[in-house]
């Protein structure tokens, strides 16, 4: 079975005649202007992308921190059997089973759990608590027994770690609305571990991936060419594989291969506010987050964030009584109360009516009196929102595919997450985006292929546990 799915993503419909009063229309110019990226700009931009990360393949502690994975080399596509992955950092905690069946093919089971408000902000103890009864369940439940020999298991963590093995690693911090006490510092590896110990769960973690990082491997496993994998879910992120020679900081010591797979944690990219367009609207969402300053480049362009800034433009035009003659509603005062999938919705909205952004409006945000000017408006809000983050993704593939110097040579970008799959015109947004930084490359959209990855934290996180079962197996010191 193969991991890419025909996608029906709808396009986004762009209005240009908001036909407002001149207050409005002056407010509405005043918010494009803001969140407007010009070719120049985003030029200007990727050539700071591209400068942060030499930075953190020359020296430790750089805002993009370039994290070695400790995954060396390519795949072969014979990576074949039966692991478990466990996703943790998301909307919700997956574990999957994995048979790996070579050159791509493999079939999946998983479940979902819920991870509890409590359980992203209590004790971590918890936590993993409640992670290995998840496993011991799966395990029942998909009556898996392997006698005497633990299955191995790819756990995608999806948080910052200063990766020392392929399973082993100390967490930097917690991002994406957790922020569970006694983690950081500690190993996530050894707390799952211990956990699954104490409740006698026949289960051994063999590697510690980054989503970014599995993504990568499960995009790789059917298409060799491929470079990068990239997340533009919950949160965002990238990784991928770069010459041992270049990763200056490197002091692991010799290496079977001369090529690893970078977990770069770009969400922190330009945390100085150096280059990027940062809006008030931004800096009231920054402030008001559970991790002030940080990831600053990931609250532009992630799922969990766009909503939120959309929100807060719509607020200021409430209060200037431009929009909803001034009033507003209980869930559009909540923080988070303006979801990104609301912004899906009105983006693919179509016709003189904007009917489906009047629902929106009325319905699931309970505001009392919607315009059709009003509507035009937040349209348009959430174009400007939505169009920065893809063009601000490109920037960051623009970076990824120079370093890599695989624009000639073509290469595939596997890239996993909800804003990816769903969002309209995302994907055409960010080509669009490459056009523009790639002027002197015809057909830039072909060489560097975009595709979506979906399975990177089961697969990708199984084929990681392949590749460290095998190279437990060669060295029996790891
Ligand atoms: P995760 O990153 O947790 O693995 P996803 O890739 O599904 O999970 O991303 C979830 C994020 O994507 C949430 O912040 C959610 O608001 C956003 N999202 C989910 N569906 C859509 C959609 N149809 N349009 C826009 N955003 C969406
Ligand atoms: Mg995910």
């Amino acid at each position: 079975m193969a991991s890419q799915t025909q996608r029906k993503v709808p396009v986004a419909h762009t209005i240009t005649t908001i036909g407002g009063t001149p207050p409005q229309e002056a407010m509405v110019d005043k918010i494009v202007k803001a969140f407007t990226i010009t070719p120049e700009y985003l030029e200007e931009i990727t050539q700071h992308f591209l400068s942060e990360m030499k930075k953190g393949l020359n020296e430790e502690d750089q805002t993009i921190a370039m994290i070695p994975s400790f995954v060396e080399g390519r795949l072969t596509g014979e990576e074949v059997g039966q692991f478990l992955a466990l996703d943790l950092g998301g909307t919700n905690l997956r574990v999957v089973l994995v048979d790996l069946q070579g050159r791509g093919n493999f079939t999946t089971k998983s479940t979902k759990y819920k991870v509890s408000d409590s359980l992203k902000t209590g004790d971590v103890k918890d936590l993993y608590n409640f992670i290995a009864d998840c496993i011991d369940s799966f395990l029942t439940e998909h009556n898996l027994d392997y006698g005497t020999a633990d299955i191995h298991l790819g756990y995608t963590f999806s948080f910052p770690v200063y990766q020392s093995k392929i399973n082993r690693g100390l967490q930097k911090q917690w991002t994406k609305g957790f922020n569970c006490s006694g983690a950081i510092g500690k190993d996530p590896v050894i707390l799952l571990q211990d956990a699954l110990a104490k409740k006698h769960v026949p289960v051994l973690v063999s590697a510690l991936v980054n989503d970014t990082v599995g993504t990568l491997l499960s995009n790789a496993y059917s298409k060799p060419d491929t470079n990068a994998g990239i997340i533009f879910g919950t949160g965002s992120n990238g990784a991928y594989i770069e010459k041992m020679s270049n990763i200056k900081k490197w002091k692991g010591g010799p290496t079977s291969s001369d090529e690893m797979i970078i977990n770069m944690e770009f969400g922190a990219f330009d945390n100085e506010r150096v280059v990027l367009p940062v809006t008030p609207w931004d800096n009231k969402l920054d402030r008001e987050s559970i991790n002030p300053h940080k990831q600053i480049f990931e609250k532009m362009i992630s799922g969990m964030y766009l909503g939120e800034i959309a929100r807060n433009v719509l607020l200021e035009l409430v209060d200037r009584t431009l929009l909803f003659e001034g009033y507003s509603s209980k869930e559009l005062n909540s923080q988070w109360g303006f979801e990104t999938t609301y912004m899906s919705t009105i983006e693919a909205d179509q016709g003189d009516s904007l009917k489906e952004t009047h629902r929106v409006l009325s319905s699931s945000l309970n505001i009392p009196k919607v315009s059709e000017v009003d509507c035009r408006i937040v349209k348009r809000v959430c174009d400007l929102v939505g169009t920065r983050a893809a063009r601000l993704a490109a920037a960051a593939i623009a970076g990824i595919a120079r370093q890599s110097s695989s624009v000639q040579n073509g290469c595939d970008i596997g890239i996993d997450g909800s804003l990816y799959e769903f969002y309209p015109s995302f994907e055409q947004r960010i080509e669009q985006g490459l056009v523009e930084l790639f002027p002197d490359v015809p057909d830039i959209n072909k060489r560097i292929r975009l595709g979506l990855a979906k399975d990177g934290s089961g697969v990708g996180a199984a084929l990681c546990a392949c590749v460290a079962k095998k190279m437990a197996e060669r060295r029996p010191s790891v």
